[in-house]
Order: C-alpha cells, then sequence, then structure tokens
C-alpha cells in the first residue's frame, strides 16, 4: 500500500506568525499513518523545519531550478531546499506552469534535479477547464507523465498529484468517478514506469479539498491523500482533512 499523505501548499502565503498554525496542527489529534508535509513560501522553510525540530511534520519547497546552480536571479536550487531543512517539493504545480512557463521538459528536469539532491518529489498534473470541456482530461494527464515522470530507481521518493487546474481554489471538484478514472490512469502509468514498485507511488487528488468533502473523496479507489491549498493555512480546516484521510 503506498504512504498516505497530506500535503499543504501555502503558495505565496504565510508569515512568521503563521508558525502558530504548525503547533495547532501538532496538537489537533494524533494522525496514525499519515504523513503530513507542509510547504510553505521559500522564506519560511528554514524557520518552519527548526521550529517543528523532531515532530512529525515535514517541510517542503514549491519548486526548484532544474539546474544545481548558476545565474539564475530568484531561482532557488533543490540543494538549497534541502539545506534549509526541506525533505520534499512540490513540482509542475499549474501555477508554476501557467505563471512561469514551466514545460513538461523542464519539469523533467527539475524532477531528476530534486532526486538527485535527495528531495521527495510530489509531481502535479491536470487538465485545463477547456481540457476537461473537451473531454480530453485522461490524454492531457498521459502525455504530462510521459513527459515530465523520468525514469529513476527512486520511485519511492515520487508521490503524483493530480490537480484539475479548474478546481483550484475554485471549490469546484470533479464527481467521484472522475477522480476514480484519472487515479486509475496514473496507477497504470506507474506500474508501467516503475513496475511493482509503482503500486506504492501514492497518487494525491487536489483542488479544492475542505473537510466538508475530504472523507469522499478518500474513499475513491487509488486516492491514497491530498495536496491542499487554502484549506491549509489553517489548523482548524487542515486538521479535519487529515483525520479523514488516517480514517479512510
Ligand atoms: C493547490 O493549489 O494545489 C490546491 C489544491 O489549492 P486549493 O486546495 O486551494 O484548491
Amino acid at each position: 500500500m503506498p504512504r498516505k499523505i497530506a500535503a499543504g501548499n501555502w503558495k505565496m502565503h504565510g508569515d512568521g506568525a503563521s508558525l502558530a498554525e504548525i503547533d495547532a496542527l501538532l496538537d489537533a489529534q494524533p494522525a496514525p499513518g499519515v504523513d503530513i508535509v507542509i510547504c510553505p513560501p521559500a522564506t519560511l522553510i528554514h524557520r518552519m523545519a527548526s521550529h517543528i525540530g523532531a515532530r512529525p511534520i515535514a517541510v517542503g519547497g514549491q519548486s526548484c531550478h532544474a539546474a544545481a546552480k548558476g545565474a539564475h536571479t530568484g531561482d532557488i536550487a533543490a540543494s538549497m531546499l534541502v539545506e534549509a531543512g526541506a525533505t520534499h517539493v512540490i513540482l509542475g504545480h499549474s501555477e508554476r506552469r501557467a505563471d512561469h512557463g514551466e514545460s513538461d521538459a523542464m519539469i523533467r528536469a527539475q524532477v531528476e534535479t530534486a532526486l538527485a539532491a535527495g528531495l521527495n518529489v510530489i509531481l502535479c498534473v491536470g487538465e485545463t477547464e477547456a481540457q476537461y470541456k473537451a473531454g480530453i482530461t485522461q490524454d492531457i494527464v498521459s502525455d504530462q507523465l510521459a513527459q515530465a515522470l523520468p525514469q529513476t530507481d527512486m520511485p519511492a521518493r515520487i508521490t503524483i498529484a493530480y490537480e484539475p487546474v479548474w478546481a483550484i481554489g475554485t471549490g469546484l471538484v470533479p464527481q467521484d468517478h472522475e477522480i476514480a478514472a484519472v487515479h486509475a490512469t496514473i496507477r497504470a502509468i506507474s506500474l508501467r514506469a516503475f513496475g511493482t514498485a509503482g503500486a506504492e507511488v501514492a497518487i494525491l487528488y487536489g483542488g479544492s479539498v475542505k473537510p466538508e468533502n475530504a472523507a469522499a473523496i478518500f474513499a475513491i479507489a487509488n486516492v491514497d491523500g491530498a495536496l491542499v491549498g487554502g484549506a491549509s493555512l489553517s489548523a482548524a480546516a487542515f486538521s479535519p482533512i487529515i483525520a479523514a484521510l488516517a480514517n479512510a
């Protein structure tokens, strides 16, 4: 069975005061069997990792450059994330694809660099609203993975997040059978790429996961957790989602 993962993407939100949410999250309830990962802005990674110490929440970055180092103003290297205390990194998020023109080829190179640096990768894929309406979701997701998922002998450090672009931050969520169909396709791709180890790759759903819909989403086959944006910013909203995953 894959690990259950509840990952929070804080995007460009959060400051020093937000560290209190981490304490509240840890106080909320034990989450047996759930790996919790918070991906704050880069400026908070070191502070958050130090604040957490040995407690059971991992810290991740939201992106890294494909190069190990170099003249790339404003970018961050995978090894810098590691030095700051990150163990994970989100790559291929639709906001990076849209805002920074990241292609699948670039994302694949980032994944390879991140794995080489020792990071666990959360690789995001998902269709736009137009692609969803055109009925080509499966083709888009398959193509993104064909191009962005590298050959690697480290599949245990790869997690794939299915995030329909139109579901992010909108309150809209695909129907259960639609999520099930995409996750089944991702599982098949993972098995083809990694053999039996592909069964252990966690596949997360992301897009408007809330306390109200989390249990139903986690009941869908091949949903091993969630990548959560808005609802991960407060312990009050994120901890019931984590609890739903622990109980799934
Ligand atoms: C995300 O940005 O990865 C995300 C899933 O956001 P939200 O939960 O706010 O839809």
